[in-house]
């Protein structure tokens, strides 16, 4: 299991953050999680195609975190040569279906895809699902009436991404013993925002989940990525990432690291 940060920022448009958006590649699955703006211009110029994409994984329906789903809809229509090749599966809570309905009439039926193209996987929280190899879990994110967070096991690793979320211990207990915990560390310890973690929650909840390792994502301009490691560590004591974008992270049998040259840690 390996994951690249193509997206560690918010709803701020800044260069060095792209808006939350990370590729997943497990059980010979290519998979991204959320699709924030900024998403694919990280992820074609890493190197990646669009056919190789087999999921799209989105958190909940907020802008930052949907917003080059658009892109994709319009691009499975409209270029022949992708729509030939792709066989996409898009997974989210069913309340996202009448958003991109909306969204579809609003641009003149542009973003509808034959569903053989882009199928729809609707997910209700505490629902499965597989993925080729990779078994997907679901919970109730606490952020968001359409929330989940995400938990994909395969090859005996196993990933949880919360997407935005407060902490609670129904979702300590869903990410238990997960080999890495992806939170989303919106606020300070100082200042956090509700609906979402800061610092020293994401330590508890990664403590609590007994998680091999943290990483912390989804920074503003006001949390120091590098502060917000060292508070998280004050309360766990597996190995913390603070993610930036084009950080590659590796599941291995011996825990997470990050390939040589991949991270200025
Ligand atoms: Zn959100
Ligand atoms: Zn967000």
């Amino acid at each position: 299991m390996r994951i690249t940060v193509l997206g560690s920022g918010t709803c701020e448009l800044v260069a060095e953050r792209s808006s939350p958006a990370y590729w997943l590649e497990a059980g010979g699955q290519g998979i991204l999680l959320d699709l924030g703006q900024g998403a694919w211009r990280r992820f074609l110029n890493g190197g990646h195609q669009a056919a190789e994409v087999d999921a799209v994984v989105i958190s909940h329906p907020h802008p930052d975190h949907m917003a080059d789903l658009i892109p994709l809809m319009f691009a499975l229509k409209y270029d022949p040569v992708l729509a030939a090749q792709a066989r996409i599966s898009l997974l989210g809570h069913s309340g996202l279906e009448p958003l991109l309905g909306a969204l579809n009439q609003a641009w003149g039926n542009w973003l509808n895809p034959p569903p053989e193209v882009l199928t729809r996987r609707w997910l209700e929280p505490g629902e499965a699902t597989l993925l080729g190899e990779v078994r997907i879990t679901t919970a109730a994110a606490a952020h968001h009436p359409h929330s989940l967070a995400w938990r994909l096991e395969a090859g005996g690793r196993s990933l949880v991404y919360l997407g935005d979320s407060e902490a609670s211990p129904d979702l300590a207990r869903f990410a238990q013993g997960a080999d890495l915990l992806i939170c989303h560390c919106a606020g300070t310890d100082r200042e956090p925002k509700t609906g979402h973690l800061y610092p020293a929650a994401c330590g508890r909840l990664a403590s609590e989940a007994q998680a091999g390792s943290l990483l912390l994502s989804h920074f503003y301009r006001v949390v120091d990525p590098e502060q917000a490691a060292a508070s998280a560590a004050n309360h766990f004591g597996g190995k913390i990432w603070a993610a930036f974008d084009g950080l590659h992270l590796e599941l291995a049998a011996s825990g997470t690291i990050a390939p040589p040259g991949a991270c200025n840690d």
